[in-house]
């Protein structure tokens, strides 16, 4: 019998999973007691994880142009077109495009082969679509991508806001947390803030069911009352003076609820010693995203209500590995370790890989990557481990895109998805249950993924694909790892490399792990270095002494709208997201009969005058259209809608539904700052099918 100690490879909230086939091969999962994730705990996503380690449907061996071939064929036509490409229309011609799917380990090897090998910054990753701007606000914050607080702090607070995060069905394990936070303390408060009324309400105190995308107004409003009554920071006098111009009936009418509620909400922050403030796609995936999240970073620096026990801003992330992603440098606008395109960053980073080609700008980010591959300027493409051809915003653009590329490369797992049908060269991946490396989840803990399952086939880790396409390439000398752990320890080693401590990620206290260490480590979080060898549950503790280095800042935040608006066309808004029990584009969960059960398709949820005034009857079909293309759904009528605006699931793909796709629908508008699509509103009309 083969068991492991491993991870949940579907959300960021990272649960630990005992995982065991026995000798007829069937796989069963529990909750890993011992891991500080979930105690214990799975969700239906991760306790069914045991039956998506079949393999039919799997891609087992390389392809080319629909053939199969060898590894060293593929790698070596691959690695002759890319390198053909490069030399003909230079480095800025090929990208990847990555997956908070990956280990750390996966993530590392692409992000050093591409911004410090081939040259360019092209590599940007799914996690774009997620939390890219979480990442704006605590850099602009804290001067780094430092997520403060810790799970453990939601049982330790007294008034704990999620906004914009239905953590019922998207974060479950954490949602029974704090569930049992609130049972063991019903004194602790819970305030939603969510246009719909989702199944995290049921254990909240008040639900705030502000206008869609109007959270803003909410925060700034508060800012205010802080400045009057509470402030514990000096200065951001910009922040405030634009604070003041919101008054108590400004923001109410701007949010579309209630002087009363608004004042009740400010009264329970204000008078609570300790808040948190737990928020995800429904701030993220804005315009004005970026803001949003500085707009709520600004209440607890105003407020001091941060660096403690139970106190903080905290973005959960969607991925299992979104954080690895950003700590590798995954994002096209980042280096590895939290660098940034400064010469010293640089040099830095030139001296420790020997390179002198490392990328000095920025790349194009997800939604202008693909808009590069439309125009023909990027000529080559390898997408690992993702499915842009389902989640990104005005998927049918980038369908269109994929088709006219000259070179598609795909790692993947599946032998069928929507992507892969695009693909000129196809590698197979190992999956989870196979992979050996680490995850870093929302509250920076970096767990193990370890292996109990053979290889099968011809798949190989991510990792050693790159390397070996690396060698390809040219660049054989750095990268000739043999083995996941000293891909790690390389890791590590760059996080503390002539790191003064301005650096707040800083693991080099796992560079020197033997290979027995790093296949026994336990759960931690980071920063792990000197300073803290056990790491650390908090950051910001020592928070005057950051305001003190000029770290900490208040961003001055005007309240905006989504750039959608209805019109006499389009006149409701439709909203886009997870529901609980599938995952992502469904290629893996849509294959697990018992989590097709919950909502077997895709779904419109709407409110009951909607439904009546556009002619929608419950379970009949509805067809939802935008300017860029239309989706057919399942009616749900629901008062847990507001009147004026739609949800749909964000998961279906041509499998199992080629005409459920929200996406198609979905406009390519970003934030300015982070370049996360505004999938969170979209102006559609809708009408019976
Ligand atoms: Fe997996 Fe997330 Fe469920 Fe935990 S809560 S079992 S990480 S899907």
């Amino acid at each position: 019998m083969n068991a492991a100690r491993t991870t949940c490879p579907y959300c960021g909230v990272g649960c630990g999973v005992v995982a065991q086939r026995d000798e007829r091969g069937v796989v069963t999962v529990r909750g890993d007691e011992r891991h500080p994730a979930n105690f214990g705990r799975l969700c239906v996503k991760g306790a069914a994880l045991g039956e998506t380690t079949g393999l039919a449907g799997r891609l087992l061996y390389p392809e080319v142009e629909g053939e199969r071939v060898s590894w060293a064929r593929a790698l070596d036509e691959a690695g002759g077109r890319l390198r053909a490409i490069i030399d003909q229309h230079g480095p800025q011609a090929v990208a990847f495009y990555a997956s908070g799917q990956l280990l750390t380990e996966d993530y590392y090897a692409a992000n050093k082969l591409m911004k410090g090998f081939i040259g360019a910054a092209n590599i940007d990753t799914n996690s774009r679509l997620c939390m890219s701007s979480a990442v704006v606000g605590y850099k602009r914050a804290f001067g780094a991508d430092a997520v403060p607080c810790s799970y453990e702090d939601v049982e330790q607070t007294d008034l704990l806001i999620l906004v914009g995060a239905n953590a019922a069905w998207a974060h479950p394990v954490l949602y029974q947390r704090i569930a049992a936070a609130k049972q063991a303390r019903p004194e602790m408060k819970i305030v939603v803030i969510d246009p719909r009324r989702t199944a995290t309400c049921d254990i909240a105190d008040k639900h705030l069911a502000i206008k869609p995308g109007s959270d803003a107004g909410l925060f700034v409003g508060l800012l205010a009352l802080i400045d009057e009554q509470a402030c514990d920071f000096d200065g951001a006098s910009d922040a405030f003076a634009v604070a003041r111009e919101w008054s108590l009936e400004r923001v109410a009418d701007f949010c579309g609820v209630t002087a009363d509620d608004v004042a009740r909400f400010y009264d329970d922050f204000l008078s609570a010693p300790r808040v948190m403030t737990l928020y995800t796609m429904g701030i993220n995936q804005s315009s004005s995203g970026s803001d949003k999240c500085n707009a709520i970073i600004n209440l607890h620096l105003a407020s001091g209500k941060i660096g403690r026990p139970g106190c903080g801003p905290f973005s959960l992330t969607g991925q299992p590995n979104a954080m690895g992603g950003r700590e590798v440098g995954g994002l096209a606008n980042q280096l590895a370790c939290h660098m940034n395109f400064e010469p010293a960053d640089i040099a830095r980073l030139g001296r420790f890989w020997g390179s002198e080609r490392i990328a000095h700008t920025p790349g194009l980010m997800a939604v202008e990557l693909f808009d590069a591959i439309g125009r023909g300027e990027v000529k080559a493409v390898w997408v690992m481990g993702t499915n842009p051809a389902v989640s990104l915003p005005d998927s049918d653009r980038v369908r269109t895109a994929l088709a006219a590329c000259p070179l598609v490369i795909v790692s993947e797992v599946a032998a069928q998805t929507d992507t892969g049908c695009f693909a000129h060269i196809r590698f197979p991946a190992l999956a989870w249950g196979e992979k050996n490396g680490t995850v870093t989840n929302s509250e920076r803990r970096i767990s193990r993924q370890r292996p109990f399952l053979d290889a099968p086939g011809d798949a190989r880790a991510d990792w050693w694909i790159v390397a070996q396409m690396a060698q390809r390439l040219g660049f054989s000398e750095a990268f000739g790892w043999a083995h996941p752990h000293e891909v790690f320890c390389e890791h590590a080693a760059l996080s503390g490399f002539e790191n003064d401590g301005a650096r707040a990620f800083d693991i080099s206290g796992l560079a020197g792990l033997s290979r027995a260490e790093y296949d026994a480590l336990e759960p931690v979080q980071w920063p792990i270095n000197a300073a803290n060898p056990q790491g650390a549950a908090r950051l910001l503790t020592q928070r005057r002494g950051w305001r003190k280095e000029g770290k900490l800042q208040m961003v001055a935040v005007t309240p905006q709208l989504p750039q959608a608006q209805v019109n006499a066309q389009y006149p409701l808004l439709l909203n886009t997201g997870r529901i609980r029990d599938q995952w992502h584009t469904m290629t893996r969960t849509g294959e697990v009969p018992r989590l097709m059960q919950h909502i077997p398709l895709p779904q419109l949820d709407v409110h009951p005058e909607d439904a009546a005034r556009y002619g929608l009857f419950p379970q009949a079909l509805a067809r939802v259209s935008s300017p860029l293309g239309w989706m057919v759904a399942k009616v749900n009528v629901t008062a847990a809608q507001r009147p004026g605006a739609l949800f749909a699931p964000m998961h279906w793909n041509d499998r199992f539904a080629r005409q459920g796709r929200v996406n198609a629908l979905v406009a390519p508008v970003v934030d300015p700052h982070s370049g996360q699509p505004e999938s969170k509103q979209t102006a559609v009309r809708v009408e019976a099918w």
